[in-house]
């Protein structure tokens, strides 16, 4: 079945959505966080070799999905690496509010000394000088992109006008 995808306005199309991006995100969806996290492992370690713009939050998905799944150790490589890619690409709001996330749900699953960790690094590369957005007002969006079912967060997508997102892990708009 051909899918139809939403028109991309800048470029008048949709990205294919690599399967195993789906898959990914529907094992997570269900819970199935080991099954997840392999598939963000592999995705992201693609995406980072190339320098994709989808390497820092698909390692931070990974991680998260270790972390869901009870493997703190193997967490935090990924944790890391997608926080410092959002650093060295200056990215600072997506690095606090990702770091600030981050940190609230290691805590949530009893995981201190990680989420002090994170905070540690965290507190090394995020210029003293960045002190915060304002966080504009923006429309809601739909809880999971329609093209490849990643949970969409706001601070995740980058914004292409008043009205439509762009998806953080494919790159579908989403509106
Ligand atoms: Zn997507």
């Amino acid at each position: 079945m051909r899918r139809m995808f939403r028109r991309d306005r800048r470029k008048g199309f949709s990205p294919e959505v690599p399967p195993i991006l789906q898959e990914a995100n529907m094992a997570f969806e269900k819970g199935e966080y080991g099954r997840a996290a392999e598939r963000y492992e592999k995705i992201a370690r693609v995406a980072d070799a190339r320098g994709g713009r989808y390497a820092p939050l698909l390692l931070l998905q990974a991680g998260r999905a270790r972390a869901f799944a009870g493997q703190a150790p193997l967490a935090i490589p990924s944790l890391r690496r997608g926080l410092e890619l959002l650093a060295e690409r200056g990215q600072y709001p997506r690095l606090q509010q990702a770091g600030t996330r981050i940190i609230a749900e290691l805590k949530e699953r009893g995981l201190e000394v990680e989420a002090t960790n994170i905070e540690i690094l965290i507190g090394t590369i995020l210029p003293k000088s960045f002190t915060g957005e304002p966080s504009a007002k923006r429309p809601a969006l739909p809880r999971h992109c329609p093209s490849c079912g990643a949970p969409l967060r706001p601070d995740e997508v980058e914004w292409l006008d008043e009205v439509t997102a762009e998806c953080g892990y494919c790159g579908s708009p989403v509106g």
